[in-house]
């Protein structure tokens, strides 16, 4: 009998430390237990696994969330368009997904007729490319889509929202000419470090080159993985090579997000690919009214939307940034003597687009304020008697620290405020705090 013994061995006593400080943080941060805890999802075998259920805060989170999603690329230039959940297996075999990725997608029939699940938002983009005729000057196209997709995952392998066979994935198409390929992969770059800063990741960026098995020309491969690493060297971006590891289609860089226990999560990827332009007979007229063949990156910024959260419950331990927390602010009286100026507290905040709600159970203060703390909630506001007679709040954070009495004028500037804070560090600016 052998018995196989695994050992991990750290340069300092400092590293072990920390490396089991992470194990124990990453079972209390797990983000299945939280989304129990926050009431914002479930799983129900009743249902069927790997596809999560949304409850109404969770669901409000989503809704933030692709709301500026939404915003964030109609500023840069993207199309909002919307495909359908089943495409006509034809269509399937055509882009080659029937023939290799058939193993990851169900399959359905309407009329007699063989229908596919989309495991790929991809097919109707082009469609829509080819309902017109696409000079040079039209070019680029960038259609955005917050696309539901089916795939097969094995039921062992499915984990919470980390791994599911639901899922939406903020995906775009970009259709451009070869020369715009390099300007299109920097754009994306800028857009993954904004929206990574926003969230207050460090990541890593990996590249990966042609594998064996590949379709298309040297020479298409050349250019695009020179586009790929001369949009990295002009961000001063370092990244690692991933030899062989591109997609069969075309090379492709892959972000991963560094957590605050230090794992690595695969979010954005960016990919070049020459064949379903030709597959689809994709063309656009150049200056010399001569047919072209457009290059197409397949891009996400966040991957899985349902994939980001769950890492973004584990990152943040459940104390999501304000302006994406579900209830923003809690009022808590003290005594049902202060109900009535808490009620119109609350409906302040609220007439300033301030996700609150108010505890007015006749529980103790202490009680209160602990639930709310489980809850995550940022700012709690105690309204006792003395608060009511200064016609302010007690503003305690959800770190347990307090601010002391403010109006409501003051509260509700350091709420917006507060909300603000991250998309500077992303170069963005607005406003969430709208319901
Ligand atoms: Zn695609």
């Amino acid at each position: 009998m052998l018995q196989r013994i695994y050992g991990t061995a750290f340069a300092s006593e400092a590293d072990l430390k920390t490396y089991l400080h992470h194990l124990e943080e990453a079972k209390k941060r797990d983000h299945r237990k939280l989304g129990t805890q926050l009431d914002l999802f479930s799983f129900s075998e009743e249902a069927g696994a790997g596809m999560a259920i949304w409850h109404p805060k969770g669901e409000l989170i989503r809704t933030i969330l692709e709301d500026f999603e939404r915003k964030e690329h109609l500023r840069r230039g993207y199309q909002l368009v919307r495909g359908p959940q089943i495409l006509k297996r034809e269509l399937w075999e055509r882009s080659g997904h029937y023939e290799n990725y058939r193993e990851n997608m169900y399959f359905t029939e309407i009329d007699g007729q063989a229908y596919g699940i989309k495991p790929m938002n991809c097919l109707a983009h082009m469609l829509i490319y080819k309902t017109r005729i696409r000079s040079y000057r039209d070019l680029p196209l960038r259609y955005f889509e917050l696309g539901v997709v089916h795939r097969h995952e094995k039921s062992g392998v499915l984990h919470g929202l980390m791994r599911v066979r639901q899922f939406t994935q903020d995906d775009a198409h970009i259709l451009c000419r070869p020369d715009q390929l390099q300007d299109e992969i920097t754009g994306v770059l800028k857009f993954v470090q904004d929206v990574v800063a926003l969230f207050g990741f460090d990541y890593e960026v990996e590249l990966s080159t042609r594998p064996e098995k590949s379709i298309g020309s040297d020479e298409d491969w050349e250019r695009a993985t020179k586009a790929l690493t001369d949009a990295l060297d002009a961000l001063s971006l370092p990244y690692d090579i991933n030899e062989g590891d591109g997609a069969f289609y075309g090379p492709k860089i892959d972000i991963k997000l560094k957590d605050a226990l230090d794992r690595r999560w695969q979010c954005a990827t960016i990919q070049c690919d020459f064949t379903l332009p030709e597959r689809f007979d994709l063309v656009y007229t150049d200056a010399n009214g001569e047919r072209k063949r457009p290059v197409m990156l397949h891009r996400v910024i966040l991957g899985a939307v349902e994939r980001f959260l769950g890492v973004l419950l584990e990152h943040t331990a459940g104390a999501l940034p304000t302006w994406l927390s579900p209830v923003q602010a809690r009022i808590l009286n003290v005594t049902d003597a202060q109900k009535e100026f808490a009620d119109e507290a609350l409906a302040t905040l609220r007439a300033a687009g301030i996700r609150a709600d108010l505890d007015d159970r006749n529980e103790k203060l202490g009680f209160k304020i602990r639930e709310a703390q489980m809850d995550k909630i940022p700012y709690m506001l105690v309204a006792g008697d003395k608060e009511k007679e200064l016609g302010g709040l007690n503003v305690r954070l959800r770190s347990g620290e307090n601010l002391g009495v403010k109006s409501l004028d003051e509260i509700i500037l350091l709420i917006l405020a507060d909300c603000q804070e991250p998309f500077k560090r992303g170069g963005m600016r607005y406003n969430f705090c709208s319901q």
